[in-house]
């Protein structure tokens, strides 16, 4: 799963990408709107950390940009204290969530978790297929009650097919969503990652759909 960051306070968008870093997620950063509008409206993001107050391009321009080009992706605002009425005009520009400033940084991992977790349609918090399990909230896999130990990109390969079961992703749609837009990848390394996975998973399902993709599918299943 990958995230953008908009927020120009240094020390904030430094806090906010460790933080869902540490949490797994792929993060680009923009400090300024027009950097934050361009980064949504081209490359693709599970979900959108947005401040409001932003150089160059306001927060509720870039969001009602996005909106009208028909970026669909999750987007928590991040509102100065006790502003409604700006809370307000983000919701109208078609915002998720927002948090107000100042936060606990925990609780942005907790809120972006649940909002990629219904913007894929579902309404439970525990994802499963077959024996495979994900704690969505927690951010932690189990495989027939046993917990998978996987690193960052595993994880993060891994919970993006969890949360499209059934459906073929293109490998394309996986890097995009695997990666920030930093890291030099091919399709090459993708391949030995989802060996290392299937490996760790010990069960048919994650499978290759020839010149199309991966599905996460539990095939035993009736
Ligand atoms: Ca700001």
């Amino acid at each position: 799963m990958r995230i953008l960051v908009v927020e120009d306070e240094p020390v904030l968008a430094l806090r906010l990408q460790q933080t869902l870093e540490a949490a797994d997620f792929a993060v680009d950063v923009a400090y300024d709107g027009e950097e934050g509008w361009h980064l949504g409206d081209t490359e693709n993001y599970d979900a959108v950390v947005l401040d409001l107050g932003l150089p160059k391009l306001d927060g509720v321009s870039i969001l009602r940009r996005w909106r009208d080009s028909g970026r669909a992706f999750p987007v928590l605002i991040l509102t100065a204290r006790s502003r409604w009425s700006e809370k307000m005009a983000g919701f109208q520009a078609g915002a998720d969530d927002y948090l107000t400033k100042p936060f606990e940084m925990d609780e942005v991992v907790y809120r972006l978790r649940a909002l990629i977790r219904r913007a894929a349609g579902h309404a439970q918090p525990e994802l499963a297929c077959g024996p495979l399990r994900l704690d969505t909230l927690a951010g932690r896999f189990s495989l027939n009650g046993i917990p998978i130990q996987l690193t960052a990109q595993e994880f993060r390969i891994l919970s993006y097919l969890m949360h499209h079961a059934g459906k073929i992703v293109s490998r394309t749609e996986l890097m995009e969503h695997v990666y920030d837009r930093h890291f030099d990848s091919d399709s090459n390394v993708l391949e030995v990652l989802i060996g290392r996975i299937r490996r760790k998973l010990d069960a048919d399902l994650i499978h290759t759909v020839r010149g199309q993709g991966y599905r996460l599918a539990d095939e035993a299943a009736p």
